[in-house]
């Protein structure tokens, strides 16, 4: 198990004392310290003043109630969040999450996540997110819009352009963002709309947002088997998720060639020998918001469905596997199944899905192992895109912002394999992210003194 520097281990063991029974973000942190004893060893400056502390503790954690009416006159009772974790590339920026299982820890992981996937970006956005255990499955439209109305007349106060910036998540996509853009606007009686990334194509929305997550590890994947010299034509690919980042990934991974099998949502996945049916899935999943069964069951032939318990989507054999879903859904023993079978890359398209013990493996086992705050980065740097074009009131053609979005991924593709390279650690792209990040991030920290 790779261990934290001497010097790094007090401030990890200070972060789970401080922050008791969130082992998510614990995991979170604990991945970016064993990185950094690499850093320290050559520039032990970064250890004065508590960068690294300082970097660890959010700069502002907003917990509030998110009281609605559902439909049959109930007065329901959800609780909100929005952990603003680090300002010093720019305003806070990240997405919401609405899901059952959301709860401080999760928000704290997927924040402190943020500040270095934004970094590697390139572009001037710091991190948070935010969101609630509100659960939107099977809830009517004027439920979700009564939510968001709620939530957003708590939040409002916290967010602007100049300073935080939410977008999606899982359970928060264009519907939701619209309620939440109209409350906002309607609170402040000001239509500003770099407030929210994610927006329709209507009023301010960016193209290709929608697919920039996908596609943007598709790319990042795509640059992981060019350096061995292979691409994805020909390839077995396992997408698990059905949402927007498996949906889109699967759009650009079928472009490239590669045969997509298998995808999944809560209830189980889904196994098609010939290869995934798109408009199949987008019309189960982005009009009807249905199960995956119900694609076995239109498709017929070729393909059968596994109900969630019964199976694991890892069993799939494949050459390629890009976990979609959701955080620690890809376990030690998963990984060494899809070792077994075969794998010779793992592009993480959710945040955090693979656990500690499955990375190893990968990286033991000589697979090129993408991880999700550098391969999964596309989405939000398509939504510092999106900024941009409402800050110079513009509108890009999805030519235009597809075509940056490619270039934004080779360069933390790029800056990943490098600074690994030169931290001692050829190919491993979890440090190469780390410690990339890091650097962009402290450095600004730094020179604004301790704040
Ligand atoms: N929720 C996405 C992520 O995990 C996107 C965030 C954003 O666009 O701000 O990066």
């Amino acid at each position: 198990m790779p261990q934290i520097d001497d010097k790094l281990a007090p401030i990890y063991e200070e972060v789970v004392r401080r922050n008791a029974g969130e082992p998510e973000f614990h995991q979170a942190v604990r991945e970016v310290l064993e990185s950094l004893g690499r850093v320290v060893a050559k520039r032990p400056d970064y250890l004065e003043d508590a960068l690294i502390e300082r970097i660890c503790e959010p700069e502002r954690q907003i917990i509030f109630r998110v009281p609605w009416t559902d439909d049959k006159g109930r007065v329901q009772i959800n609780r909100g969040f929005r952990v603003q974790f680090n300002s010093a590339m720019g305003p806070y920026k990240g997405g919401l999450r609405f899901h059952p299982s959301v709860n401080v820890g999760i928000i704290k992981f997927l924040g402190f996540e943020q500040i270095f996937k934004n970094a590697l970006t390139g572009l001037p956005i710091g991190g948070g997110k935010g969101g609630s255990d509100f659960d939107p499955k099977g809830r009517s439209d004027g439920e979700i819009m009564r939510f968001c109305q709620s939530f957003m007349t708590e939040l409002y106060r916290h967010l602007g352009e100049y300073t935080d910036v939410p977008a999606g998540d899982i359970g928060v996509g264009a519907r939701e963002i619209g309620y939440l853009f109209g409350q906002y606007k309607r609170l402040t009686n000001r239509y500003e709309a770099g407030v929210l990334t994610g927006k329709g194509l209507f009023y301010g929305g960016s193209l290709a947002r929608t697919e920039a997550t996908g596609y943007g590890n598709t790319y990042f994947t795509r640059a992981m088997l060019q350096t061995g010299g292979t691409d994805f034509d020909g390839k077995r690919v396992v997408v698990s998720g059905s949402g927007n980042v498996a949906i889109y990934t699967i759009e650009k991974v079928e472009s490239y060639g590669g045969k997509v099998v298998a995808c999944s949502d809560s209830s189980g996945y889904i196994v098609d020998e010939n290869g995934i049916d798109l408009d199949l899935l987008k019309e189960i999943k982005e009009v009807r918001r249905g199960r995956i069964g119900e694609y076995a069951r239109l498709k017929g032939e070729g393909a059968y469905f596994v109900k969630s318990g019964e199976g694991s989507i890892w069993d799939v054999a494949c050459d390629v596997a890009m976990p979609s879903a959701t955080q620690n859904e890809l376990t030690g023993k998963d990984a060494k199944k899809l070792v077994a079978n075969g794998v010779i890359a793992v592009g993480e398209g959710a945040n955090m899905p693979s656990t500690p013990e499955a990375i190893r493996t990968f990286q033991q086992a000589g697979v090129k192992f993408g991880p999700g705050k550098a391969a999964n980065a596309g989405g939000v740097a398509t939504s510092a895109l999106e900024m941009q074009q409402n800050a110079s009131r513009d509108r890009w053609t999805f030519e235009q912002t597809e075509a940056r979005l490619a270039t934004i991924m080779r360069d933390i593709h790029d800056s990943c394999y490098e600074t690994a390279e030169e931290f001692g650690a050829p190919g491993d792209y979890v440090i190469g992210a780390n410690i990339a990040g890091f650097i962009r991030v402290a450095e600004p920290m730094r020179a604004f003194g301790v704040i």
